[in-house]
């Protein structure tokens, strides 16, 4: 493949991207209490990872330590499908922060300031060596650890006047956003506010309906009204994991995050994953939510009926006055044969159409998806029918370090799976460059 010239990378996780030999620097001469970290990893290998037998080695000098030790950090391939093993591994990057250090003891000084200082400017070198010129990075610092946020502003300050641009997105939690909110925008109103071009919600979306935030979109949206010129894109992870919830459902949350007014969406694998990819199979998912799904049937039946599904609009109405009278968090059976997995594929044809003409914009993130998401067959993969239904989307690469992928790599796997010509990646790339941000925002113009 020919190489794009100008890359992108609009969604990463700070810490999911430093590289293994980065991080062996930061830990190995540190008294580290891996006990946590060791009982984790049994518990979801069934084997206790030898780090610190690895350590000393690698501080005796021993050449193949390093390569053990990126073994012990990459989530790979061989370690895909299994959340607590994601999970086991990213303990290795938590246990070894010293920004817990500080949590312990209450507050947050200079150990965690050198810390973040450090692993952003260590990662921008990396982005920089794969000729990256562009990226936004996502962090959620603890709460209260809003000086965190200001020293990684700094260092992304130290590189104005190079070509490479870094940009700060902050993570807020789903529970509550509102006070991470305040220090988001008055980070954003402040003097390097123009770093500052969005804020993101991600880890487990389960139990967070779109729907909740729609007070807190509202806030945001007549934020960038007000304040134009440091208006904050709204990044939104839906469809990633929706083991909770009927497919039907699935599709809806990414629709509605949409239709909400995110920006962009992180991976909505519901809203395009081929339905055949689950097989005939049955799931469960609370009163509540299918409630919310009949709602939306009645609402958007004509939409549908376009995309071949008919909405039976009486048994819709008897199911609704029926299930009011059950408890909200009440489970249900939902079952699934090929003839409803068909009906799934219409929703998605449909939701796709509106999400296309709300501008949204969708973040895959192929090797993610593929390790966490559970994507495993390249066919069943949501890119395909995004590339079929001009779905406008972006590829990134999400947590390269603990993947060990880069950015390149997840645009060739695009091009490869869908079979497009070589020099598609160039034209991917610049998808990136015009989904900033910055530009989804009308910070700037496209
Ligand atoms: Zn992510």
């Amino acid at each position: 493949m020919n190489q794009p010239e100008r890359l992108a990378d609009l969604h990463l996780h700070l810490y999911g991207s430093i590289g293994p030999a980065d991080w062996l620097e930061h830990v190995k001469d540190r008294e580290i209490d891996w006990e946590s970290y060791e009982s984790a990893f049994l518990e979801a290998y069934g084997v206790a990872p030898p780090i610190r037998d690895v350590l000393d080695r690698y501080r005796a000098g021993d050449s193949g330590a390093a390569e053990e030790f990126r073994r012990l950090f990459v989530f790979g391939d061989d370690d895909a499908g299994n959340f607590d093993r994601f999970q086991a591994k990213c303990n290795l990057l938590i246990e070894g922060s010293r920004i817990g250090e500080d949590q312990a003891r209450g507050s947050y000084g200079q150990v965690s300031i050198d810390e973040v200082t450090n692993v952003a400017h260590a990662v921008i070198r990396s982005q920089q060596a794969q000729g990256i010129a562009y990226a936004e990075q996502r962090m959620q610092v603890p709460d209260g650890a809003w000086i965190l946020l200001d020293a990684l502003l700094n260092a992304y300050a130290e590189y104005e006047d190079s070509t490479f641009q870094p940009r700060m997105v902050v993570s807020l939690p789903r529970d509550d956003p509102w006070r991470y909110w305040e220090v988001a925008r008055a980070l954003a109103l402040g003097p390097s506010g123009h770093l500052v071009t969005g804020i993101d919600f991600s880890y487990h979306e389960e139990g967070y309906p779109p729907k909740d935030k729609k007070p807190f979109f509202d806030e945001v949206l007549r934020f960038n009204e007000q304040h134009p010129e440091r208006a904050l894109a709204i990044l939104y992870h839906v469809g990633e994991s929706f083991g909770d919830k009927s497919l039907e459902s699935a599709v809806r949350w990414v629709h509605e995050s949409a239709e909400l007014g995110a920006h962009r969406l992180g991976h909505a694998i519901a809203l395009g994953v081929d339905p055949e990819a689950y097989g005939p199979h049955t799931r469960t998912e609370c009163v509540d939510e299918r409630i919310d799904q009949l709602t939306y049937d009645l609402a958007h039946a004509e939409g549908l009926l376009r995309h071949g599904l008919e909405v039976d609009r009486e048994s819709a109405m008897e199911e609704l006055g029926r299930l009011r009278s059950h408890p909200p968090d009440e489970k249900l059976m939902v079952e699934y044969d090929h003839s409803r997995l068909a009906d799934v594929r219409r929703r998605q044809d449909y939701a796709m159409e509106q999400v296309r003409a709300l501008g949204a914009v969708v973040e895959v993130c192929p090797t993610s998806n593929r390790r966490i998401g559970g994507i495993s067959e390249p066919a069943h993969h949501p890119v395909h029918r995004f590339l079929d239904h001009g779905v406008a989307f972006v590829v990134a690469s999400d947590d390269p370090g603990i993947f060990g992928t880069t950015l390149r790599d997840e645009l060739r796997w695009v091009v490869d799976a869908a079979g497009l010509e070589p020099d598609a990646a160039h034209e991917l790339a610049d998808r990136a460059w015009r989904y900033r941000s910055e530009v989804l925002t009308g910070r700037e113009e496209a």
